[in-house]
């Protein structure tokens, strides 16, 4: 401090002290104490306003009112008393055509009106002020007015005619002066906000460098942090991620030596988003962590809870559940009212899912539950949708089919409401997996549908999902080749995830070249750790693909079982065939056999039939191996028209069947016994001397005639009588036919003789 100051300082305390001082110098001393001590400031500028009157000094009555207006306003909160002071300075002013002075009041005056939200009479008194600068034709002025009135059009969100009046302001505001210059960045800054607002982010981002050079040239390091802020985040919004994170990065190393925490830590937090979106999860949440720390000294607990959100989503990504659950838990455990409901909402959200995943459905469902009522009732559709798809999967898992039914077709309608596609896909692969379980005819369609959606890459991975449940679809209806050209194609699939991830990859790390920034960040980025990460994550798509193969190989190889079960079938079908075939042959044989049986025998008796007789004459006989000598014995019963007409066909019948019995009793087993015709019968026996065989036919001549083949007929027990013809030869020399005539002849002879006769075919007969 240099002597002359020093001087003028002890003037001026003793001034005030003997309370000499003129108003002047009141005011003056009121001025330089406005920021440092406002409440002698303003006792300081009341004394100056009372001098003022009392000599009528029409300038410092209103100099004094200005003050005291500016002290209640920006100081002492009260605006009352400001808007009482503004008034008395704006109308001293106005009488006085103080112009500038008028102007700068009344903008000061407008804003008093616009921040208790009286729009009307904020911009009545601006109009006022502005019509004057026109006609004063100041232009700091006239900028200085429109960019007051845009101000107000902004705080009113009517930012359309909010950048028409601070681009308008612009053309007023070309001078090279400090204040002028100052207010254009101020205007720039606000077009920028006004473009954010709009989502404009490409106009965000110009009109953001805009300020920043002119904050540069005026090397102001706090605006110039803020302005590079604004700009980061523009890039961010235009997800130009490396210019975003380069300007972030400045803006954090200009902060470094300026106590500026709230900017520090939103930079870390959008340094912390950029490297999520390079995919660079475990750089974004270190830094995240960093913005956690301040926002937790500044006691910031809503931006700590959003931050814990955005890291637990990081870790989530990292398939790290344990570590995400961490921090989606500190939400929950911050005092409710700190915590924007939004950001409670997602926390019950994330935990519900991963609860889900852990398997303990009774949490999961409770905090699904929480977060769907706050979507419920703040109408937010599209996280309902999701929310109400990790209930039906909650209910789903617990086996309760109905409700998981009702909140995933919930969850299918929210999400066409609200045009996602991507939860649309999820909530359609949803329902064809619970319909495997309990409508399978409805779950294909499901999955096509997903399928149609999920054509564009960004729903590769749902695609994958939809195809992994129609192999799980066809490999339960066993349609093993459908499975397998699904399982093909979701290899393709997989391998164009694989693809894209890879290309993603590409881009950054070609990226990381082009910018010796990022270059430089890379090397305390731990980049062989990132390199490792990589590399891990490509072997892990390699795996998986490998798995895939792997099911591809199995569903091989059920295929070549399923082609060997064919094969077996065929064979099985083949034995049947043929054991079908051998049975039809044996069936056929036997048929014949019966045909044959029925063709050599007679139905009644059962004994051979004529046919019969011959066939068996012509294999036994006849042959150099048969018999030496054999003899025919005809037989035919007597009178047997009578037994008929007398007892009936059926008792006629019973004779014929008993008699054939007797006949049969009298030889022996193998010894042919014929039925020739009606009642006439043929036996040929063999081997056996003339006297055995007259003594078989007198045998059987005699049983019959001591027969009883018909029971108690009226009372009576009828008999009948047989009449026999025998004839006996040589099988070397006579045949079948010649004996059978012979005993013909004999059994005539028989009958001739008065019936129930034994007659031995001789020469003498021949003639007959
Ligand atoms: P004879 O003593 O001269 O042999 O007199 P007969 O009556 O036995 O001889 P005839 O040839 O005149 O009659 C044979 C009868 O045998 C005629 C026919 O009705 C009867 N007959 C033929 N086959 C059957 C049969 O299968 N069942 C029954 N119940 N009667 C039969
Ligand atoms: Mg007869
Ligand atoms: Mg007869």
């Amino acid at each position: 401090m240099n002597i002359e100051v020093q001087a003028q300082e002890n003037t001026t305390t003793l001034l005030l002290k003997t309370n000499n001082a003129s108003e002047q110098q009141r005011l003056q001393e009121a001025k330089a104490l406005r920021f440092n001590q406002p409440n002698t400031s303003v006792k300081l500028a009341n004394e100056a306003l009372e001098l003022a009157k009392n000599n009528n000094n029409k300038l410092l009555i209103a100099q004094s009112h200005s003050l005291l207006a500016r002290l209640f306003s920006k100081q002492l909160k009260t605006p009352s008393k400001a808007r009482h002071h503004f008034y008395h300075a704006i109308m001293l002013y106005s009488e006085m055509d103080k112009k500038s002075n008028q102007i700068s009041d009344s903008i000061e005056y407008a804003n008093l009106f616009f921040k208790e939200k009286d729009f009307d009479t904020g911009h009545k008194i601006i109009d006022e002020a502005l019509s004057a600068a026109l006609l004063h034709g100041k232009n700091i002025l006239i900028g200085k007015t429109l960019s007051s009135k845009g101000r107000a059009l902004y705080d009113n969100k009517d930012y359309v005619k909010a950048e028409d009046k601070y681009l308008d302001a612009l053309r007023y505001l070309e001078a090279q002066n400090l204040e002028t210059k100052m207010l254009k960045a101020g205007a720039y800054h606000q077009l920028g906000q006004i473009n954010k607002r709009l989502q404009k982010h490409k106009n965000t981002a110009k009109f953001h460098k805009l300020a920043l050079t002119i904050y540069q040239s005026l090397g102001d390091p706090k605006m110039i942090a803020r302005a590079i802020k604004n700009v980061a985040s523009a890039e961010f919004k235009k997800q130009n991620y490396l210019e975003a994170l380069d300007y972030a990065m400045r803006g954090i190393n200009l902060l470094k030596d300026i106590d500026e925490p709230t900017e520090q830590a939103e930079l870390l937090t959008l340094i912390g988003l950029t490297y999520r979106n390079l995919n660079r999860y475990e750089t974004a949440i270190e830094h995240l962590i960093e913005a956690q720390t301040i926002y937790k000294k500044l006691g910031n607990l809503g931006k700590v809870a959003d931050n814990s959100n955005q890291i637990g989503l990081l870790y989530t990504r990292l398939e790290k559940h344990l570590q995400a659950y961490d921090f989606y838990k500190v939400s929950l455990a911050l005092p409710k009212n700190q915590v924007p409901v939004k950001t409670l909402a997602s926390s019950y959200r994330e935990i519900a899912f991963i609860e889900l995943e852990l398997k303990h459905y009774d949490v999961a469902l409770d905090m699904a539950n929480k977060a769907y009522k706050v979507y419920k009732k703040n109408n937010n559709q599209s996280k309902q949708s999701i929310t109400a798809r990790i209930i039906g999967e909650v209910y789903h898992q617990k086996r309760n089919a109905s409700k998981a039914l009702t909140f995933y077709q919930e969850s299918l309608s929210l999400a066409e409401q609200t045009n996602s596609q991507l939860d649309h896909v999820k909530a359609l692969n949803k329902l064809g997996e619970l319909y495997i379980d309990i409508d399978i005819v409805k779950a294909e369609p499901m999955f096509i549908e997903a399928l149609n959606i999920s054509e564009t890459a960004s729903m590769l991975p749902e695609k994958a999902a939809a195809y992994r449940g129609l192999i799980k679809l066809e490999q339960h209806t066993e349609n093993y080749k459908k499975a397998l050209k699904y399982s093909q194609q979701l290899t393709d699939t997989t391998e164009q995830i694989y693809q894209i991830r890879e290309q993603q990859r590409l881009v950054v790390e070609k990226a990381k070249l082009d910018s010796h920034i990022i270059e430089a960040e890379l090397v305390t980025l731990k980049e062989q750790a990132n390199y490792d990460k990589l590399t891990l994550e490509k072997n892990n798509n390699r795996i998986e693909i490998a798995q895939q193969k792997n099911m591809i190989a199995e569903l091989e190889l059920i295929k070549k079982n399923y082609a060997t079960l064919l094969l077996a079938a065929l064979l099985f079908l083949c034995v049947c065939a043929a054991f079908y075939f051998y049975r039809t042959l044996g069936l056929s044989r036997k048929h014949n056999s019966v045909l044959d049986y029925q063709a050599t025998h007679d139905p009644l008796t059962e004994c051979l039939n004529r046919r019969g007789l011959f066939n068996i004459i012509e294999r036994e006989l006849n042959t150099a191996n048969g018999c030496e000598k054999y003899a025919v014995i005809l037989a035919d019963i007597d009178h047997f028209k009578g037994v008929n007409d007398t007892f009936g066909h059926d008792a006629g019948d019973d004779v014929l069947c008993g008699f054939v019995n007797l006949i049969k009793s009298c030889v022996r087993d193998n010894d042919i016994v014929a039925r020739f015709g009606g009642e006439e019968f043929c036996i040929v026996l063999t081997d056996l001397d003339q006297d055995r065989v007259e003594h078989i036919a007198e045998n059987m001549r005699f049983k019959t005639e001591n027969a009883h083949f018909i029971k108690n007929v009226n009372g009576a027990n009828p008999t009948i009588t047989c009449s026999f013809g025998v004839s006996l030869g040589k099988n070397s020399s006579d045949l079948p036919n010649e004996l059978i005539s012979r005993a013909d002849k004999a059994l005539y002879k028989a009958k001739e003789n008065g019936r129930n006769k034994v007659v031995v075919w001789s020469s003498d007969l021949a003639s007959k």
